[in-house]
């Protein structure tokens, strides 16, 4: 090939502008301050030195001076590769899977830079031999094995890098890819061109040119480019498919593009964009489209459903900030408005009877009042009885099923200026004026006396109260209303006849009192206004023998308080077990006392069923006893039928327990309850305590003289000794003695008396 000495110097010209162009793009990528900027800068100055090499070895015809050329070029190209790995494996970060780092590849390079320099001392690699060019010299290389070595290793990390380049390629996305493939394709380019200088033995080799030219590539792709093209394309897509109809506007106000929902809401085509703004305004209404910013909600109702959009124009100004025209969105709203509204139902109606939740029915209520101040309104509370029986018998889905039919059932009769809801799981509320509710008092007890749910299959009687209050007190708080309708509830004890109760000041009063007395009973005990009376039990002589203890409550302000007065009230809020405990600890005290004064003389006390359910009974009289010194004999046990009710089993061996450990157990006011004989023969109790008043209460003398003998002989007959108290007159102690009835406490004896009195009673008696 001839090779002009004009090509020459032109290639050289062309070598100069390309190093400097590259100094200049090394100098700005390491200026860049970035990690992909400095390995840049590496690589764009690491052509430098090759390139010299070439120029040397081009414009040479002297021999020594082209060796210098070819060595400067076949190291430096050494140098090349390894800022080309560095730029590599930066550039292409994040598309391999855990990257490592390339230092295997280094070492080779180094290697292989060793083995070419050593061409010096060995001759190994190369030597060149003179070509004629045109009648001057030039000096071309003659390969040896070393060189073959070098080459191969070059080549071959040059491949590599192609190969990361092609991998990147592939897995990045669609938007990033011509970042990889320009590169990918210049190198390629430039793997071919430079085998062709290697393998055809050309004495110039140009492909030096496509160095410096990707060394430029370099730069531009990884600083400066963006992929603008693409960037349109995908944003272009993104609007395009976007769920909000867009169109865009000219400065003076015409339409010059719209998306696809853009066109599909209007009715339009793109080719005829002039039909937007008519269609637009038919649509939505009159409006400036494409003009200033506003924004806007609209409601369409078409074909009975009803359609929600949310439209927003908003001008765009460009760089230098001129209006550049304006984009006007339309949102269909419709499934976040219709979401809105289901949850604001749901917030406010119950889900399963879809009446009002508490809540909104009492802010309902508080407006109803405020609203028509003269008018009285009564608050009523629903209750249904032994709800939890419905769901336990049939099952969760019938009791669904009452509760829907409990709700339909209310709603039936009201109106506008009535208001109810779910109050929770079995009870409901009602709020009305007063007078219609009287006006509808008989038809409702009617109905509530027959009120029964059926699935159609099976159909259960539901027992549903009304407990009512009148808003006497328009300032008290709803729920207090309502809870006062409840506590009306509690007051109705016959469950078949009456089933409206009203909240009235008898219950105020008596409510007022529990509370009270609640509040008082602490103090009450410390300071002993409770008390122990104590009512002597004689045996057949008359010959006191113990005495039951019975709670007083000497009251600073309400005076002497029978048990009656407050018993109840503490076995309902559950403060019986306070009162108890109290009780037997005086009786402990009392026992101790006599103790010492050698009084011969046993204490009954009561324990409540309740006591049961809040303490151990048993542990907790034991240790009373243990504390005061007592014989258990002394301290007599009173429990009621009623204990034996619930869980007989677990109770009974609370009795054995007690017996086991040397006290007495006695079963109190036998014959008031559902005494069962059958129970008696299984129960471990010492004495039967029978009460005269429940027995002649029901039905003649005659009967009930014939069932106390009979109670006396069977009692007898289980080895349980009896009691009978209640016991009023001579004729019936009398009576009660003939039946073998061995102890007796009445008022014919005395009645409960405090201690000291008692004391001297007992006293007397022993005299008698
Ligand atoms: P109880 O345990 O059956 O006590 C006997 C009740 O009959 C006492 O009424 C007594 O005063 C009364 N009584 C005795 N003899 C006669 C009589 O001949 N005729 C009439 N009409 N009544 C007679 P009290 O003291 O009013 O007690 C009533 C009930 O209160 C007691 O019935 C007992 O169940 C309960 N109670 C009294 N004190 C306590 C206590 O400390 N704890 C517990 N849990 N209950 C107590
Ligand atoms: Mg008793
Ligand atoms: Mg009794």
């Amino acid at each position: 090939m001839h090779v002009d000495i004009d090509i020459r110097v032109a290639f050289s010209a062309i070598f100069t502008f390309l190093m400097i162009a590259l100094f200049f793009c090394a100098v700005k990528g390491f200026r860049s301050n970035r990690r992909i900027g400095r390995a840049v800068g590496w690589l764009d100055l690491s052509l430098l030195p090759p390139m010299i090499g070439n120029i040397i070895i081009i414009g040479s015809s002297v021999e020594i001076r082209s060796l210098v050329g070819e060595y400067i070029f076949s190291l430096g190209m050494n140098g090349v590769l390894v800022a080309l790995v560095n730029f590599t494996d930066i550039y292409c970060s994040g598309m391999g899977n855990g990257q490592q780092k390339p230092t295997a590849v280094y070492i080779v390079l180094a290697a292989d830079f060793v083995q070419v320099l050593a061409n010096i001392f060995f001759g190994h690699a190369f030597d060149l031999e003179p070509v004629m060019v045109q009648d001057k010299t030039y000096f071309r290389v003659v390969p040896h094995w070393g060189q073959y070595l070098h080459r191969t290793v070059d080549y071959a990390v040059f491949f590599c890098v192609i190969l990361i380049f092609l991998l990147a390629s592939v897995k990045t996305s669609r938007l990033f890819r011509e970042k990889f493939t320009m590169l990918l394709a210049s190198m390629i380019v430039l793997s071919i061109w430079q085998t062709f200088y290697v393998f055809s033995r050309t004495p110039v080799d140009r492909s030096m040119i496509g160095y410096g030219v990707v060394g430029i590539l370099v730069f531009y792709l990884s600083l400066y480019h963006r992929p603008m093209r693409l960037l349109d394309r995908t944003l272009s897509n993104i609007v395009s498919e976007m769920s909000e109809a867009l169109f865009i506007y000219d400065p003076t106000g015409k339409c010059i593009w719209a998306n696809e929902k853009g066109l599909e809401l209007t009715g339009a085509s793109i080719k005829r964009l002039d039909d937007i703004p008519a269609s637009l305004s038919k649509k939505f209404g009159e409006r400036e489209y494409g003009v200033d910013a506003w924004s806007d909600n609209k409601v369409i109702v078409s074909g009975g459903s009803e359609k929600y959009y949310y439209i927003e124009n908003r001008p765009v100004n460009d760089d230098k900030n001129n209006l550049g025209g304006s984009v006007l969105i339309i949102r269909d709203n419709t499934e976040e408005q219709l979401r809105l509204k289901r949850e604001l139902y749901n917030s406010i109606h119950d889900s399963l009877t879809g009446l009002y939740t508490k809540q909104y029915l009492y802010e309902c209520i508080r407006g109803m009042l405020d609203g028509a101040p003269d008018t009285d309104f009564v608050a009523v509370f629903v209750d249904v009885k032994n709800f939890k029986i419905v769901n336990d018998i049939f099952s969760s889905s019938f009791g669904d099923l009452a509760l829907k039919q409990i709700a339909a059932w209310i709603k039936a009769d009201m109106n506008e200026k009535c208001v109810y809801g779910r109050l929770a799981g079995d009870t409901f509320g009602v709020f009305m004026p007063a007078e219609q509710f009287e006006n509808d008092r008989e038809r409702l007890e009617n109905e509530l006396a027959n009120f029964t749910v059926s699935d159609g299959n099976a159909s259960h009687h539901l027992v549903m109260h009304l407990g009512v209050y009148e808003t006497a007190d328009r300032d008290i708080d709803v729920s207090v209303m309502f809870d006062r309708a409840h506590l009306a509830l509690s007051t109705i004890t016959d469950d078949y006849n009456n089933h409206i109760a009203y909240y009235d000041n008898d219950l105020r009063e008596k409510i007022l009192w529990e509370q009270r007395i609640t509040a008082e009973l602490r103090e009450a005990i410390d300071t002993m206004q409770l008390r122990p009376y104590l009512q002597p039990i004689t045996d057949r002589n008359g010959r006191v023998v113990g005495a039951e203890a019975l709670a007083r409550w000497i009251h600073p302000v309400h005076g002497f308080m029978p048990p009656s007065m407050f018993i109840p009230v503490f076995e309902k809020n559950g403060m019986i077990t306070e009162v108890d405990k109290h009780m037997w600890r005086c009786a402990c005290k009392i026992l101790s006392k006599w103790k010492e004064c050698g009084r011969d003389l046993f204490i009954s006390v009561n324990i409540s069923p309740k006591d049961f359910y809040f303490i151990d009974v048993v542990s907790e009289i034991k240790s009373l006893v243990d504390e005061y010194g007592i014989d258990p004999i002394r301290l007599r046990i009173e429990i009621t039928e009623t204990v034996m009710m619930n869980d007989p089993e677990e109770r009974m061996k609370v009795l054995d327990d007690f017996r086991r450990l040397g006290f007495i157990v006695e079963m109190d006011d036998f014959g008031s309850g559902y005494s069962s004989l059958n129970l008696l023969k299984d129960m471990p109790v010492d004495v039967l305590k029978i009460d005269m008043r429940f027995l002649s209460a029901s039905g003649s003398k005659e009967r009930a003289k014939t069932i106390v003998k009979n109670i006396i002989r069977l009692s007898e007959e289980l080895d349980i000794s009896s009691l009978t108290e209640g016991v009023e007159t001579e004729k019936q102690y009398q009576h009660l003695s003939l039946m073998g009835c061995k102890l007796f406490q009445g008022y014919y004896f005395a009645k409960p008396l405090p201690q000291d009195e008692f004391e001297q009673f007992a006293d007397n008696g022993k005299e008698k």
